[in-house]
This record gives C-alpha cells, sequence and structure tokens, in this order.
C-alpha cells in the first residue's frame, strides 16, 4: 500500500492575517514542478479566510488548529466544525500537546472533537506522544497504545478513511531535541499495529501516521525514510518559505 506522504504545517499563535498570505505567496512560488506530497498548513482561526483564498488554485491546503464537538451553544471562545466548513478548510488539528499541556484536552474531548470533525467532513489530524517523564519510564508503548485507543474509541473503519494521526513526542516539540529515525519508526510500526487491532489490517496500512517534533531540512530525509512515516506536523520550520519548501522536497 502506498500513502501518499503530507506535510503539514502547524503556525500555532502566529502570522497576522497579511503574514500568512504573504508566507502562502512564498510557499506557492517557490513550490517545484512535478509530483508533490499533500501539503497543508494550519493557521490561526482568524485569519483562516485570508489564507483560504490565497491558497486557492494551488496545491496548498488550509486547516484549523483545533475544533469544539458541540453544533452551536454556550461554549465561549470555541468554534464548531460546521463554522470552521465555512472559511473553506479541509483539515483541523486535534488534541496538540500543547492544547493537553495548557488547556486541560483529554483523549475523550479529543475522541468527541475528531468525531465531530468527522460527521462535518473534515479531515482531523489527531496528535498523540508520550512526555519525557513518560519516556524515561518506559511508559511510552503503554501511553500511545492508551491515547491511539481512546481518541479513536467509537470510530468504524469506514470512519478512519480520511483520518490522520501525528506521533509528536513531547519532548521533541520546540525543544530543538527530534527523536532518532529509530525511535519515531519504532513508535509509528506500534501506531499501526494499534490500529490494525481495532480497525484491521487494511485500514492500518492505509492510515498515515505524521511525525512532528522539530522537524526540520536537516533532519527531515532520514525520519520521512522510515517505512511507517508518512509525512510531517511541523511547527518552527513551518513558519518560514525556504524551511518549508525543503521539508516538501524532501517528502518527493
Ligand atoms: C508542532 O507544533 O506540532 C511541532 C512539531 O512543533 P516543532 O516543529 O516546532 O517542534
Amino acid at each position: 500500500m502506498s500513502r501518499r506522504k503530507l506535510i503539514a504545517g502547524n503556525w500555532k499563535m502566529n502570522k497576522t492575517a497579511a503574514e500568512g498570505v504573504a508566507l502562502v505567496a512564498d510557499i506557492r512560488k517557490g513550490l517545484p514542478e512535478g509530483d508533490l506530497p499533500e501539503i497543508l498548513v494550519c493557521p490561526t482561526f482568524t485569519t483562516l479566510g485570508a489564507v483560504v483564498e490565497a491558497a486557492k488554485g494551488s496545491p496548498i491546503e488550509v486547516g484549523a488548529q483545533n475544533v469544539h464537538w458541540a453544533a452551536s451553544g454556550a461554549f465561549t471562545g470555541e468554534i464548531s466544525a460546521e463554522m470552521l466548513k465555512t472559511t473553506g478548510v479541509t483539515h483541523v488539528i486535534i488534541g496538540h500537546s500543547e492544547r493537553r499541556q495548557y488547556f486541560g484536552e483529554t483523549d475523550e474531548t479529543v475522541n468527541q472533537r475528531t468525531k465531530a470533525a468527522l460527521a462535518a467532513g473534515l479531515v482531523p489530524v489527531v496528535c498523540i506522544g508520550e512526555t519525557l517523564a513518560q519516556r524515561e519510564a518506559g511508559q511510552t508503548m503503554d501511553v500511545i497504545n492508551a491515547q491511539v485507543r481512546a481518541d479513536l474509541a467509537g470510530l468504524t473503519a469506514a470512519d478512519m478513511a480520511p483520518v490522520v494521526i501525528a506521533y509528536e513526542p513531547v519532548w521533541a516539540i520546540g525543544t530543538g531535541k527530534v527523536a532518532t529515525d529509530e525511535q519515531a519508526q519504532e513508535v509509528h510500526a506500534f501506531v499501526r499495529k494499534v490500529l490494525a487491532e481495532m480497525f484491521g489490517a487494511a485500514v492500518a496500512d492505509a492510515t498515515r501516521i505524521l511525525y512532528g517534533g522539530s522537524m526540520k531540512p536537516a533532519n527531515a530525509k532520514g525520519l520521512l525514510a522510515q517505512p511507517d512515516i508518512d509525512g510531517g506536523l511541523i511547527g518552527g520550520a513551518a513558519l518560514k518559505a525556504p524551511d518549508f519548501l525543503a521539508l516538501i522536497e524532501a517528502a518527493r
């Protein structure tokens, strides 16, 4: 089974609308001819419309960084999947470790948000990953097993078709510490094994699993060459067109 690689930029709380539009324009200008990986950028809520407009007619897709599970109601500060759809986005990041760490996101809310995204026809990019303390305590696979099972609980094999998983070791996000190719591959292969147990071999084989955590042009080639690494979810290196373009190139 060949899985098309996906290079996804998580802009986090960076870039005004004008800066986001300029970044997309620079990425567009620098895209090489020929086969490309799937390309996604995820700006802030308030800039989604402008970035969607800037990406129109290009291979660049746009996603949000979070979604609420309810359709509407008394949830101050939240945004529903249908509201996101009206901006033209196609994807949404769910359960990023910063949301888990700073905003009380749990596997249960990740699961609810994932279901809401799917119901609205958005592609969920579901983030999982262990902390440094968990890795050092030898708990990585237990943590990953529990997260995958809880975050995707109640989904059917058919529901899984669009789902993307991002393995992001928390200790590697924004720290400059990258997992080695072998460390990342080991977890990715394990995630695929859990998916096979939950949904069957065909789903496990077809599901894309991205690596995230200080991925940059200097380390991307080795990571992306691993058999179970199907792309990257990239923070810092997604904020500069030359770096993001180099990651696209590394995925070709
Ligand atoms: C992320 O935000 O998902 C991420 C992986 O960040 P960075 O690439 O900066 O480590």
